[in-house]
């Protein structure tokens, strides 16, 4: 099956790229489709709404089978802080500065926080989220090789920075991977092909 995988964001695609790799689907991008970038609103307050708000857009338009992703950083002493926001928030402010304020923000040296993934595929007759989470810490680090909070989010299993590890390791374990599988098993359990 042919998904647009409604991103444009490289991190992610690469991240994309490998989990389906030896499925049956084939990922299009919105580049192969001419546009290099059609941003989707995105204003709901969970992940599962903004996943499901940005699939439903590029389905509209394009008609054609839609993989979207919406995801973020959490620090749950913070609430479900910054969250949905997590692009959006201090947007002119690097991720470095960025994981410093949440550490203030927190009173803690090494504050519990998670990522969370939501996934929504939409075709004519399906439209469906799945969702994944990890858990690790933030910490200040010199790394700037990675994606965005992962030069500054130690995942608990590995107790590694997710920059540190490689894309198919990250995917072993990654929010990401874990919406991903789900949603892969569900196009095996209804024999979507
Ligand atoms: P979205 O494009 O609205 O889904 O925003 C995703 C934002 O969440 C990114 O720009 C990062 O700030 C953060 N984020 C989500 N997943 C990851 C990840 O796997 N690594 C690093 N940052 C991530």
């Amino acid at each position: 099956m042919k998904i647009l995988l409604a991103s444009t964001n490289e991190e992610k695609i690469k991240e994309y790229k490998n989990l389906f790799k030896d499925t049956n689907i084939q990922i299009v991008l919105l580049k192969d489709l001419g546009y290099e970038s059609l941003d989707a609103p995105e204003d709901h307050e969970t992940f599962e709404e903004n996943a499901l708000q940005k699939a439903n857009f590029y389905f509209k338009k394009f008609n054609i089978p839609i993989l979207s992703d919406d995801s973020g950083i959490v620090v749950p002493i913070l609430g479900s802080f910054p969250g949905v926001k997590s692009k959006r928030w201090m947007i002119k402010s690097s991720y470095l500065e960025k994981t410093k304020e949440l550490i203030k923000l927190s009173k803690k040296s090494n504050p519990h926080s998670y990522y969370v993934c939501s996934l929504a595929f939409v075709n004519k007759n399906i439209k469906k989220t799945f969702t994944g989470t990890v858990h690790g810490k933030l910490s200040v680090s010199k790394n700037t090789n990675g994606f965005a909070f992962d030069n500054f989010f130690i995942e608990n299993k590995t107790n590694s920075f997710f920059s540190d590890i490689s894309t198919s390791k990250k995917n072993l374990i990654s929010h990401r991977s874990k919406a991903t599988k789900k949603m892969i098993s569900y196009f095996e359990s209804k024999k979507i092909k």
